[in-house]
């Protein structure tokens, strides 16, 4: 298909995903579907164009929330540091021969390192004093944003977002290895390959829309957490999650990058006071508040008022959208 290039947010269309984080497993499935079409060699293995981070906790790489970029208040791309090779964590392979085989107590990792990090690196971790300790599950990926600064920041112009569909892509034939988007991107989900001296990101599994089907993590999810739509398609998922119910909202909005990838925040049981008794919510409201900024409040009540309907059985389009009967119909791509 014939590619237009549009150079920032001024793209007629834009494809998104909302992702409902009440329903994701921690499975890693989309993470996987993601690394065996994409990224499983040549230079590509620190890259998870696709991960599942443990929340709160570190994330990938490690600790990228304090390292910046965005979108300053004039509109212009912010630089942030470059993560280092240890906040990717250094790729490592088990040696089953020297495991299982080999005596003594020599290490058993290929290369013989010991790892201080990786990609999922804390899972399950979490926060919180017991009985009341918590965590979820947060998939992220490039949120191929209206105002790229990837895309802002790149000297050589190899960053586009394509008319068609505002998905962000790098021109490999263009990149000459600045690293500016890695630098700029506050997300982190543009990657420095040193194989090739170029820098690659998701693609949205763009040869794949083209042909109607979702992208990988989306089509393979377990918890059939992903919709993907565009945003001005009013009959679809995409468009009633984040601008009718806006229960689906962008991580770190104030990040300036206006991003496409959504969330719908995560519930948890009732915490537990001393007598045993329920005494209010267990993930703190100002900890989803630093991720999504403050319509969490709003999508919270919306989402508390649906399901209690929904129990209650009255009918609730938005329960019943959340629920994806239908895998297929999660998904609307033309
Ligand atoms: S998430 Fe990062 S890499 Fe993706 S479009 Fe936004 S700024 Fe660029
Ligand atoms: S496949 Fe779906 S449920 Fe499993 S980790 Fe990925 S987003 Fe979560």
């Amino acid at each position: 298909m014939t590619q237009t290039h549009v150079s920032a947010a001024t793209t007629p269309r834009q494809l998104a995903m909302v992702m409902d984080l009440n329903k994701c497993i921690g499975c890693q499935t989309c993470t996987v579907a993601c690394k065996m079409l994409w990224t499983g060699h040549g230079g590509r293995e620190h890259m998870y164009w696709n991960n599942v981070e443990t929340q709160p906790g570190q994330g990938y790489p490690r600790g990228y929330a304090a390292m910046g970029g965005g979108i300053d208040s004039g509109g212009d791309p912010r630089l942030g540091d470059l993560p280092a090779a240890e906040d990717y964590g250094i790729p490592w392979e088990y040696d089953p021969q020297q495991a299982l085989f080999e005596p003594g107590d020599s290490p058993w990792l290929r290369p013989h390192v010991e790892p201080t990090s990786g990609p999922n690196w804390d899972e399950d971790r979490g926060s919180g004093d017991f009985p009341n300790t918590y965590y979820f599950y947060l998939p992220r990926m490039c949120n191929h944003c209206s105002d790229p600064p990837c895309l802002k920041a790149c000297p050589a112009k190899a960053v586009y977002k394509r008319g068609q569909d505002g998905i962000v892509l790098i021109d490999q034939s263009k990149c000459q290895g600045f690293q500016m988007c890695v630098r700029a991107c506050p997300y982190k989900k543009s990657y420095f390959n040193a194989a090739t001296g170029r820098s690659e990101k998701c693609i949205f599994c763009y040869p794949r829309v083209e042909k109607g089907v979702p992208p990988a993590c989306a089509a393979q999810c377990v918890g059939r957490i992903r919709h993907v739509g565009y945003r001005d398609d009013h009959d679809g998922p995409v468009w009633k999650l984040v601008d009718q119910y806006k229960v689906a909202l962008p991580l770190h909005p104030e990040w300036a990058t206006q991003p496409n990838v959504f969330y719908v925040p995560p519930t948890a049981p009732p915490a537990f006071a001393a007598d045993g008794r329920t005494a209010g919510e267990r993930i703190p409201r100002a900890f989803l508040e630093s991720l999504f900024g403050p319509g969490v409040h709003q999508a919270l009540a919306t989402l508390q008022t649906e399901r209690e309907k929904k129990a209650r059985g009255v009918a609730s389009e938005l329960m019943d959208t959340l629920i994806g009967f239908r895998h297929a119909e999660m998904f609307k791509l033309a």
